[in-house]
């Protein structure tokens, strides 16, 4: 049963844009405000039972559709029902959206070291088309004060889901860099681009990109493997913890631990 808790949302699209990844997105039947960053709670209903996981928003608050990036578990409980959904497709949204994995615009430090693993660039997506709103509209907080600067890790090309976009937007902004980089070039051989797991990207871009512990916000959304260890990165290089974020997408399930 619904109740005053949730929205009725329905699915206006949903595209495929690899094997297991796909987007969706979503009427919210409903006011519904966000920050750009933060997380929507989408369920479905199952003989009575209902399914519920958190997704981050990829879209902006400036607009009206919101706009999900999936990855289909196989053995999940949620994903597979999503990505079996057609157009028109009811699904439950809680009213609220959650988080606070926002971009930090209080603590003085002007650039943001934004990494990602594949669907973790969700957020990412949202803070960089806000801030482009924002900056075509020379309005605040932007434009030329902060920078954003985004890695983002797949395994291979076809799974970055915001390539186009995100590369376009930063050869006109410059206040935006983005890095998509692919960790298993062998079964990629048409990829011509960065190439390694993005913890293994971040000393090399922290570099070349002059960024510092002491102007540099750090932001780590996806897999937790990555989270952990670029954490771990950016402590050693002298970030503290109080510039660093992150997202963690899901816990290791015991097979995965014990395989690990
Ligand atoms: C704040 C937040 C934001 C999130 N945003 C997104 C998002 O934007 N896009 C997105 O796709 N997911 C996102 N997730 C993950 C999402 O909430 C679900 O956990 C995920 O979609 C799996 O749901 P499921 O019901 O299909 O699998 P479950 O039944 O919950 O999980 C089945 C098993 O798969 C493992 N598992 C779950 N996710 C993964 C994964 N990605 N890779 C490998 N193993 C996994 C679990 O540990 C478990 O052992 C987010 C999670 C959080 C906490």
């Amino acid at each position: 049963m619904t109740s005053g808790k949730f929205l009725p949302a329905k699915i206006l699209d949903r595209r495929v844009v690899a094997d297991d990844l796909f987007l969706l997105h979503v009427d919210p039947g409903g006011p519904f405000s966000y920050l750009a960053g933060q997380y929507a709670t989408l369920g479905v209903e199952v003989e009575g039972e209902r399914i519920e996981r958190a997704y981050s928003l990829c879209s902006s608050p400036y607009e009206n559709v919101l706009e999900f990036f999936v990855e289909r578990i196989p053995n999940g409980e949620l994903t597979p029902l999503l990505y079996a959904m057609d157009k028109g497709a009811p699904l439950l949204l809680r009213r609220f959206a959650k988080g606070r994995f926002t971009l930090d615009l209080r603590s003085g430090r002007k650039n943001h070291l934004l990494l990602a693993t594949v669907t973790g660039v969700a957020p990412y997506v949202s803070y960089i088309r806000t801030v482009r709103t924002d900056w075509k509209k020379g309005g605040t907080p932007m434009p030329g004060e902060h920078r954003l600067f985004c890695i983002q890790g797949a395994s291979r090309s076809w799974e970055f889901g915001y390539r186009d976009e995100l590369e376009k937007y930063a050869a006109e902004a410059p206040w935006l860099k983005y890095v998509p980089a692919i960790s298993r070039p062998w079964e990629d051989s048409g990829w011509h681009g960065e190439r390694g797991r993005v913890d293994d990207l971040i000393r090399k871009y922290i570099h070349l990109w002059g960024l510092t512990p002491e102007d540099t916000s750090a932001y780590l959304c996806g897999h937790p493997g990555m989270v952990e260890s670029g954490r771990g990165i950016l402590l050693r290089a002298g970030w503290s913890k109080q510039a660093i974020q992150d997202e963690v997408y899901f816990q290791p399930g015991k097979d995965a631990a014990a395989a690990s």
